[in-house]
């Protein structure tokens, strides 16, 4: 769109790192202005406004009712409500909708199940619900469509600056790429790449699945504990209840919920909605992702702040690191003005603020799409799937949304088989493959 030659390599599925497993949020961040961090809020809060222009089927103004009990007092009423109308301006004064609150009687009757104990009241304000795999898919088909070449089980194992870099690429061949330009956005794998200067510190966030039935809501919920919040999400016919935030030292490749995340999560939803009565067994899903925060070793986890950087530490040679799926594409937007500010390309206008992403949306959208042999075809043939949990994940969200997704997964793989001539034995090598990925689990706590 600027003039620019551009190769995207990926070492797994687009996608496969921390942009599947986020909140799904497009968000300023209330949290960060809690925290006085006007500027990161403000940013993140145009950004927002931003992909609900250019990709509305991706981008769903979503409230969130943030209610305050007098047993944690980290969370003043009166603060929210000036809160959610300072996060009104940060928007440019456009926010997906307008904020409001309400006292402890409104708060019960308009949250179903909400513990009435020490309730003092509640704010209303809006945030964008987006589906974070469909929009990196998405971004990526744009980005073809104007002309960038993508590859996906690609890694980048080495580079060497000659006149150009020479990058070695480890994909069913080896082969070399040579480039002008390296930009490394490796998220939380960005340390560990020859040449890159980043320093990050890892925490990891989980997610649950359960039905919308089990708990209701209509709206988002904030859900707090001192100053952590956690959020309940509607989902379609699901709600996802989420997050955790700590220190992680373990895979970066294989990252996984394990009972002591899932248990924290389900005992944080039930102090909110006793009646409810969650265990391990209305757990559909769960998925774990990994935050690539700029280093502080200090503090804690919530407190690391969550923008992001760009940095060169050697000629033609850009890490950017850190940030939101919410910022992706303003942190694209000042690379590419580094990189060229830097070199002799010619300057052109970023228009990615303007543009629509896509001129068609084929089965995109923040729920699944329906389970159909024409669905897998498009996925295999137009977005780049090769296997079967491309299709189950990352393209669709089936292996989270659905409780019988083992089974949905057969019928998958024969589609699959059609269309990329897959033998039994490569049918059955992806099926076990799929099988293996990890299962919930947690303290048995029956209802
Ligand atoms: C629990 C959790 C919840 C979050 N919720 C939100 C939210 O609601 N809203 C929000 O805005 N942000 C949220 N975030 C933050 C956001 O998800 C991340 O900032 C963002 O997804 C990071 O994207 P990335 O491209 O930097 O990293 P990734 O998405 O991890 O992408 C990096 C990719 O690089 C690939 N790679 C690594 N090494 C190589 C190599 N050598 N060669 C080729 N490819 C390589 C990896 O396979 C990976 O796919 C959340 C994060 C977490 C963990």
């Amino acid at each position: 769109m600027r003039g620019l030659r551009t190769a995207l390599v990926e070492q797994r599925d687009f996608a496969f790192g921390t942009s599947s497993r986020s909140s799904r949020l497009l968000h300023g961040g209330i949290r960060y202005l809690a925290q006085g961090r006007i500027g990161l809020v403000h940013e993140a809060s145009v950004e927002k406004t931003i992909l609900h222009r250019i990709a509305p089927h991706l981008a769903a103004p979503l409230p969130f009712v943030f209610p305050t009990f007098r047993q944690n007092p980290k969370w003043k009423l009166w603060q929210l409500m000036f809160g959610v109308k300072l996060y009104d301006l940060l928007c440019g004064g456009r926010n997906l909708g307008s904020s409001s609150w309400m006292d402890a009687r409104e708060t019960v009757e308009s949250v179903q199940g909400l513990s009435a104990d020490g309730l003092k009241g509640a704010v209303r304000y809006f945030d964008g619900l987006t589906n974070d795999a469909r929009l990196v898919l998405d971004t990526l088909r744009s980005a073809s469509d104007h002309g960038a070449v993508l590859l996906n089980y690609a890694r980048f194992t080495s580079g060497k600056r000659e006149e150009m870099w020479r990058c070695e690429i480890e994909a069913d061949t080896r082969f070399t790429i040579q480039t002008r330009t390296v930009v490394n956005a490796t998220g939380p794998w960005a340390d560990g790449l020859p040449h890159s200067a980043v320093q990050l510190r890892l925490t990891k966030g989980i997610h649950l699945v359960v039905e919308r039935s089990r708990l209701p809501v209509s709206d988002a919920i904030v859900m707090t504990e001192g100053s952590r919040i956690l959020f309940a999400i509607p989902w379609g016919e699901r709600t996802i209840l989420g997050t955790t935030d700590t220190d992680y030292d373990g895979s970066l490749s294989e990252v996984f919920a394990d009972p002591d995340d899932v248990n924290y999560v389900l005992r944080i939803a039930n102090a909110h909605f006793p009646s409810a009565k969650l265990c391990v067994d209305d757990v559909i899903s769960a998925w774990a992702g990994l935050r690539p925060l700029i280093a502080d070793r200090k503090g804690r986890p919530s407190d690391i702040s969550r923008s992001h950087e760009i940095k060169s530490p050697e000629p033609n040679w850009w890490d950017v690191a850190g940030g939101k799926l919410t910022t992706c594409r303003l942190m694209a937007e000042q690379t590419v003005d580094r990189l060229i500010a830097a070199t002799e390309l010619p300057r052109s206008a970023c228009s990615t603020a303007d543009e629509p992403l896509l001129s068609s949306v084929t089965f995109s959208g923040i729920t699944p799409p329906e389970i159909t042999p024409e669905a897998v075809r498009h996925f295999c043939q137009h977005e780049w799937a090769r296997h079967l949990d491309d299709v189950m994940i990352r393209r669709t969200s089936w292996h989270y949304y659905h409780r019988d997704a083992a089974e949905l997964a057969i019928q998958v793989s024969t589609w699959m088989a059609e269309v990329l001539g897959w033998d039994a034995g490569v049918t059955a090598e992806e099926l076990r493959r799929y099988q293996g990925l990890p299962r919930v689990t947690g303290a048995q706590t029956r209802r």
